[in-house]
């Protein structure tokens, strides 16, 4: 399979057509590149950004050899893609990241294994099939725990706090029927992510710890730089680092991260990767020397990384739901940088857009 780096005019395929999709297209134009996003929604945020559009199922194996057909390389802004899918592409066009990083991240369990193996530091976990297995990972790994979906969770979706009193059978119903995975109840300090890049010949570039706030499960906003020490920092990078050249990553990655103060002082346990753009990385468009999507863009197709460097003190902040009604207020703001994603519902809790704010140094 020809891997050679990508010439300026070659053909990005994106996998799915939210944000992040419009993201990576937005950012592939200046660079000379086209991009061809393929979703099922007819409405998808990316498609009035990029050059071509498919509309079909990702089932659709006759869409889909059409449009692997029609782009050089293939990339996906979203970590549920069917290994179907990934196999059906990545069978003639270079799909990066790879299917293996798919299918590793996909999975919470084959997810939090592959970092155990690889010494990273993870919450203590166990899988759970049935009853009786939530009550043996109960009696391993204690109250509180947190007992989530091994697939197809996001945002707080598909998870339950397991206090003291909290019914087994009342747990488990939360789950719908699907394989879980329990994990410790992490009390945690802070929320960080580390959003790096790997590019095809093993280059890594990682950009300044970001320091995230959830609200009911949804990222809130972000921070750069996050306070946290010099050691800790250097610890997160080492970690990303270990499970990017672990996986033979190629494009840009989050790594979710909790930040615990314990008797030995500050340290951080791997929460999860996102092989993919984050919401985490957004600050870097106006906040740093190149964004997360060019830096993506770059790495899948082959070309050098750029400088990873803040350009200042940085904050995000997610528009959600009816928030982004406000876009006003935001471009009256001196400094501000507003991104609306040109989705039609504002329900509650739903990315619509989000602000950058830099504090540039002097
Ligand atoms: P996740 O979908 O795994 O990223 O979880 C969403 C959010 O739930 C995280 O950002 C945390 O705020 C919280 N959370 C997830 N797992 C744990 C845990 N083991 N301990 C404490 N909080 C957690």
């Amino acid at each position: 399979m020809a891997t050679k780096p990508l010439a300026p005019g070659a053909v990005i395929g994106i996998l799915g057509g939210g944000q992040l999709g419009r993201m990576i297209a937005l950012a592939a134009a200046p660079l000379g590149l086209k991009t061809h996003v393929y979703c099922p929604d007819p409405d998808s945020p990316a498609f009035e950004v990029a050059t071509a559009h498919t509309v079909a199922a990702y089932e659709d194996e006759a869409a889909l050899a059409a449009f692997r057909d029609k782009v050089d390389v293939v990339t996906y802004e979203f970590e549920n893609v069917p290994a179907a899918t990934a196999k059906a592409v990545s069978a003639k066009t270079p799909l990066f990241p790879d299917a293996r990083a798919l299918e590793t991240t996909q999975d919470r369990l084959t997810e939090k294994t592959f970092l155990r193996k690889l010494g990273l530091p993870v919450p203590d976990f166990a899988a759970v099939d049935d009853r009786d297995g939530l009550a043996a990972a109960l009696a391993a790994i204690g109250r509180p725990a947190v007992l989530k979906t091994r697939r197809f969770g996001y945002d707080g979706k598909g998870q339950i706090l397991i206090r003291e009193g909290l019914a087994v059978d009342q747990a488990l119903a939360a789950m719908g029927g699907q394989p879980a995975i329990l994990e410790a109840f992490v009390p945690f300090r802070a929320e960080c992510s580390v959003i790096a890049a790997r590019g095809r010949s093993g280059e890594f570039r990682a950009y300044d710890v970001v320091e995230n706030r959830h609200e009911n499960h949804i990222l809130r906003s972000s921070h750069v730089p996050a306070a946290i020490r010099r050691e800790t920092a250097s610890a997160a990078f080492e970690i990303a680092k270990k499970i990017a050249d672990a996986l033979n990553y190629v494009g840009v990655l989050g790594v979710e991260l909790f930040v615990v103060d314990g008797p030995a002082g500050e340290r951080v346990l791997v929460n999860e990767i996102a092989p993919r753009v984050h919401n985490s990385g957004h600050w870097t468009i106006e906040g740093a020397a190149t964004s997360q999507f060019e830096q993506h863009v770059r790495a899948i197709a082959g070309w050098p990384l750029g400088s990873t460097k803040a350009r200042g003190e940085v904050t995000m902040t997610n528009l959600l739901g009816a928030e982004a009604n406000r876009w006003r207020e935001a471009l009256a703001e001196n400094g501000a940088s507003l991104h609306l994603y040109g989705k039609g519902d504002p329900k509650p809790g739903r990315k619509m857009g989000h602000v950058t704010r830099v504090k540039t140094a002097g």
